[in-house]
């Protein structure tokens, strides 16, 4: 006999996947629910941080509609999420279309009024800009006055300083998360870094700050595996809290085509499942999935991906 669910789903066999109306994983709406929920999803669709194609401002609904086909329970687990946590779609942050430093202090105002103090955030993009929204409130509640560890899948760094004379886009919420201390590079893994980059000296101030930084070809063709599951056992013996932030760019575009800064080659999408769940014993307090273009997307393989990352990640939650 199962234990009473924590999440109340609609029954699949009597109120069908490809009905009503879409919220992530069809999980209730905040509003819908009794006690405050163990996690918070939430929707920042804003793309005003992009340097290249725009349109991730639509990554939310494309999600929310895909996530309709992720089921509660995990095999590799052994695990059902509405059993485990309380869960909720949380709707979307308030955005300002013309301002990223705006929409950041906006949505992370919207997210610290989601729940209550114990309740974990995880947004979903939205531009990469959006993760420093999500961060600022993950560090705030769950950080215990100390800069939060990182594990970040990408094909890019995402800490240039300034772009076309801006600090607040999607190639730089890391560098300004360091600055502002919510998170601790000594402490954070970059997994995927790959492609083309504009100049020699682009991954240095990454490395200067001490970020392990694990390129997909150290994956592929060098030490990575070893190195990311060094990390991660340290992080898992700590117990310190943990933010997890995944651009869906770090899968080859072959299987998420649907991004503004696509990167050729890279990971499968089983090997991305597979790297989320590696992840297993963490201690993860926040989360972010982002840079889903569904313009791009004429398959939805793209935004299908995301809401199956987001379901892997919130089972490591549980
Ligand atoms: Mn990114
Ligand atoms: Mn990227």
């Amino acid at each position: 006999m199962a234990d009473t669910p924590r999440t109340r789903l609609p029954n699949a066999r009597q109120f069908p996947r490809f009905a009503g109306v879409s919220t992530f994983c069809r999980f209730p709406m905040i509003e819908a629910l009794d006690a405050p929920p163990d996690w918070a999803l939430y929707g920042i669709p804003y793309d005003g941080g992009v340097t290249y194609r725009p349109g991730t401002r639509f990554g939310p609904r494309a999600i929310r509609e895909q996530s309709a086909y992720v089921k509660p329970y995990h095999i590799e687990h052994d695990l059902n999420l509405a059993e485990r946590l309380s869960l909720c779609d949380a709707g979307d942050a308030p955005v300002r279309p013309y301002s990223t430093k705006e929409t950041q202090e906006a949505a992370c105002a919207f997210a610290l009024s989601l729940g209550d103090g114990h309740t974990r955030l995880l947004a979903v993009g939205g531009d990469h800009s959006i993760a420093l929204a999500n961060l600022r409130a993950t560090q705030k509640r769950h950080g215990g006055g100390r800069p939060l560890a990182v594990l970040h899948f990408d094909s890019h760094l995402d800490t240039v300083d300034v772009a076309w004379g801006e600090k607040y886009t999607h190639a730089s919420p890391f560098i300004r998360a360091i600055e502002e201390t919510l998170i601790d590079p000594k402490r954070m893994l970059s997994v995927g870094i790959k492609g083309p980059l504009n100049t020699a000296t682009d991954l240095d101030y990454g490395r200067q700050q001490g970020i392990e930084l694990v390129t997909y070809a150290d994956w592929r063709h060098r030490n990575g595996v070893e190195r990311i599951s060094a990390f991660v056992q340290r992080l898992v013996r700590s117990g310190e809290p943990v933010y997890l932030t995944f651009d869906i760019d770090s899968i080859d575009p072959a299987y998420a085509p649907g991004t503004g800064t696509p990167s050729i080659g890279g990971f499968t999408s089983s090997e991305a499942l597979d790297l989320v769940r590696a992840c297993r014993g963490v201690n993860l307090v926040g989360a972010d999935v982002v840079e889903v273009l569904p313009a791009m997307d004429p398959a939805g393989i793209t935004s299908l991906l995301a809401a199956h990352i987001i379901f892997e990640i919130l089972c490591l939650a549980a």
